[in-house]
């Protein structure tokens, strides 16, 4: 199999643990808990004997072949694990799923449109930022160092109808119990609308605020917003629209990191179509009601799940008689011993072997440099052999 190990250069060094994809200059380190934790906990794999490789591979073909409805999910992999995945997944007529967190900013902004922003810009011109819905340092920890130190000094910080658990020192929080009806609120004040009394103070200065910021950037984390974040995300994207009659505001999602994004934007370069597609009977096709592969997967309509996650933690859902093709990292080397389970081991991109992702904000796509010596193979070289050996 071919090598996708690239060599570190003396320059930099990107981390892929989280949707920022923070960058080291050269001779420095990240300090950040989540690096730390997620570096400790994926040791170097050894990789499969050669016959036991091979074994793996023929019974992999074997169920891919007989599948009925095959579902690709996990999708935690680089810009060449997904091009591979795309190309696997045409001729089984795999749907590509990457859940929640892709799945509902999508159908959000499929219905009413978004103004997003990269982190560069929120950093440069933000002068108030907003999270909504959750504390998203604790999945980034470094958002916060990330958003600061622009030319027009540090922004305001406020949470809005974020947990009590988790709260930041610095940043005020607001709550907001009914989170819809908190953000339905904001905007029918921005929109000058008369409301009936009750309107919590906090959420009328907080509108107030809105409305008089230069540039206002809303943060959201589609995960943690629970099965129907479109619907908030869909008042999000109100708000900002309300806000840029007058001013100048966008939303930044935290959600589409370690592959997630990547795989979206190489299924939207190679198809033209987003995740929750596939290429069926009918030739490609996007719904993401009928085709969300995690239901169907759950429902039992799909019989064999491909799961991809190189990043490792994201674990494969599972159900009494799903076969499961696991293409997994070194903290998910067990599931190997789980019954319709077969298990290849597979490198990390940015630890392993180089490779490129795309940040949280989509348009960005940053290389990745291999961090020590490893003989893993990468995602995308099983996902080749498999296709190799399906074709022929
Ligand atoms: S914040 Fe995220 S990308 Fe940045 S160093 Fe920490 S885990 Fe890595």
């Amino acid at each position: 199999m071919p090598s996708l190990e690239t060599a570190m250069p003396s320059a930099a060094w990107t981390c892929p643990f989280c949707p920022l994809m923070c960058e080291a200059e050269p001779g420095t380190s990240l300090a950040c808990p989540r690096l730390d934790a997620r570096s400790a906990a994926l040791p170097v794999v050894t990789p499969l004997p050669d016959d036991v490789l091979d074994q793996r591979l023929v019974q992999a073909v074997a169920w891919l072949r007989a599948s009925r409805q095959p579902v690709f999910g996990g999708l935690g992999t680089d810009v060449a694990g997904a091009r591979a995945l795309q190309a696997l997944a045409d001729p089984c007529g795999a749907v590509v799923d990457g859940g929640v967190a892709m799945a509902q900013p999508l159908r959000a902004q499929q219905d009413r449109g978004s103004f997003s922003v990269t982190l560069a810009e929120a950093r440069e011109r933000a002068d108030l930022i907003v999270l909504v819905g959750s504390w998203p340092m604790q999945r980034a920890p470094r958002l916060r160092e990330r958003l600061s130190g622009g030319p027009f000094g540090e922004p305001a910080w406020v949470a809005l109808g974020a947990p009590q658990a988790g709260a930041v020192d610095g940043i005020e929080r607001i709550e907001a119990p009914d989170l819809f009806r908190a953000l339905s609120t904001l905007a029918a004040l921005l929109d000058q609308r008369r409301l009936p009394a009750g309107v919590p103070q906090a959420w009328r200065t907080l509108a107030t605020r809105l409305a008089a910021a230069r540039y206002a950037v809303l943060v959201f984390e589609p995960g943690p917003l629970g099965p129907q974040a479109g619907l908030l995300i869909e008042r999000i994207n109100t708000l900002v629209t309300l806000l840029n009659r007058q001013g100048r505001a966008a939303s930044l999602s935290i959600g589409a990191g370690q592959g997630l994004g990547t795989v979206q934007q190489v299924l939207a370069w190679r198809t033209g179509l987003p995740l929750q597609s596939r290429r069926g009977p009918l030739g490609r096709e996007h719904d993401p009601l009928t085709l969300d592969g995690l239901r169907q997967v759950h429902e039992g309509s799909a019989d064999l799940l491909l799961w991809v996650s190189a990043y490792g933690e994201a674990m494969p859902p599972s159900r009494p008689g799903l076969r499961r093709i696991v293409l997994g990292a070194a903290d998910q080397v067990h599931l190997s011993l789980q019954p319709d389970t077969l298990f290849f081991p597979v490198g990390t991109p940015g630890l392993d072997h180089g490779g490129h992702l795309h940040r949280t904000d989509g348009v960005v796509v940053l290389p990745l440099f291999a961090s020590r010596r490893s003989a893993a193979p990468a995602v995308a070289t099983v996902l080749t052999a498999l296709l190799e050996r399906l074709m022929s």
